[in-house]
C-alpha cells in the first residue's frame, strides 16, 4: 500500500511563506495498491486538488471516503480535475446521517435521490448560493451514497468504519487494509468527549483502539498541543500527545500527527517534531510526503 499525504492542515489551508514545508492544504490522503494509481482517496479537503497530478493525466477511477462533512474535508471536491471530466468513474461515501436510513435513500438503497440521500446531504453545502454548481453537475459518472459502521469492500480495500467523537456531524475513522498492510484515519477525533482519559487528554476508548490496532501506519488529528487541551477541547480535537498515547496503546508501528492547526508554522511544527524526536514511530504530517507500507 502506498499512501500520499496531500492536505495535512485542519479548520483552514493554510498558504504563505510560513507553511512552505509542511503545506497548507486541508485533509486529503490518497491511497494506491502499491505503485498503481491512486483508488481511494480519504477526504476531499483542498489537497484533493493537488491529488489530481498523482494520476499523472489519466481520469481518476475510484472512491472518496469523507470521514464527516466539514468545510475542510469537502471543499477540494469541485475542484478534484482528475476527476471532474468525462471519463472519470468517482464513488463518494460519506457517513450515514441521522435519519438517513429511514428516509430519501433511493429506490436501489443506495443514497442516489431523495432530500435525505447522499448527494443532497453533499449538495446542501455545495449547491447555488453557497457554491455554483451541485455535486450531481460534475462531470463523468459521479455516484453518491453511505458509508456505515463496520466492515465494507472498496477498490480491492477492506475498509472498517467507526463512529469517533469530533463536534457538529457525524464523524467516521477508517481502518484501511489491503491483506498486507494497515492504515487507520482518524484526522478529526474529540476523545476528551469521552472523559479526560489518564493523562486528561482524552480516553482511549475503545472504537479509537480498535482502528489504530497493529496498524502499520495511523494518521491521527494533532490539532493541538496537550497545554491548550484544557482551553481548546471544545474545538473538537485531539493533543498530538494523545495520538502517540494512541498509538503507543494499539501497537501502531507509525503515527503520523495531522491536521495541523493553521497557524501552526514550520517553525512550530519542527519543535513538535524534535519533542517526539526520541521515538522513531512518530513523524510530522508533511504535504507531499510518500509512505509505503
Ligand atoms: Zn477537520
Ligand atoms: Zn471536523
Amino acid at each position: 500500500m502506498r499512501v500520499h499525504l496531500c492536505g495535512v492542515r485542519g479548520s483552514t489551508p493554510a498558504p504563505g511563506r510560513d507553511f512552505l514545508r509542511y503545506g497548507g492544504h486541508t485533509s486529503c490522503v490518497a491511497v494506491c495498491h502499491d505503485d498503481g494509481p491512486p483508488r481511494l482517496i480519504l477526504d476531499a479537503g483542498t489537497g484533493l486538488r493537488p491529488a489530481s497530478a498523482l494520476l499523472r493525466g489519466e481520469a481518476f477511477s475510484g472512491t472518496i471516503l469523507l470521514t464527516h462533512l466539514h468545510w475542510d474535508h469537502v471543499h477540494g471536491l469541485p475542484f478534484f480535475a482528475a476527476g471532474d471530466r468525462p471519463d472519470a468513474r468517482v464513488r463518494v461515501l460519506l457517513p450515514e446521517q441521522d435519519g438517513s436510513g429511514q428516509h430519501g435513500t433511493g429506490q436501489d438503497g443506495t443514497g442516489q435521490h431523495g432530500t435525505g440521500s447522499a448527494e443532497a446531504v453533499l449538495a446542501r453545502g455545495m449547491s447555488p448560493p453557497h457554491f455554483p454548481i451541485t455535486p450531481g453537475e460534475l462531470r463523468g459518472d459521479w455516484s453518491f451514497g453511505f458509508s456505515a459502521p463496520g466492515e465494507a469492500k472498496a477498490e480491492g480495500f477492506t475498509v472498517e468504519a467507526a463512529e469517533i467523537p469530533h463536534k457538529g456531524g457525524r464523524t467516521f475513522g477508517y481502518r484501511i487494509s489491503d491483506g498486507h498492510s494497515v492504515l487507520a484515519y482518524m484526522p478529526d477525533h474529540c476523545p476528551t468527549e469521552l472523559g479526560p482519559g489518564p493523562e486528561g487528554w482524552g480516553e482511549y476508548h475503545p472504537a479509537a483502539l480498535a482502528l489504530a490496532a497493529g496498524a502499520d501506519a495511523l494518521i491521527h488529528d494533532a490539532f493541538l498541543l496537550a497545554p491548550e487541551v484544557a482551553a481548546q477541547a471544545r474545538l473538537g480535537h485531539a493533543a498530538a500527545d494523545y495520538a502517540v498515547g494512541l498509538g503507543r496503546r494499539a501497537g501502531a508501528s507509525r503515527v503520523v500527527l495531522a491536521h495541523h492547526k493553521p497557524d501552526r508554522t514550520d517553525r512550530d511544527l519542527d519543535l513538535l517534531a524534535a519533542r517526539f524526536a526520541a521515538d522513531p514511530r512518530v513523524m510530522v504530517a508533511a504535504e507531499g510526503t510518500v509512505i509505503d507500507l
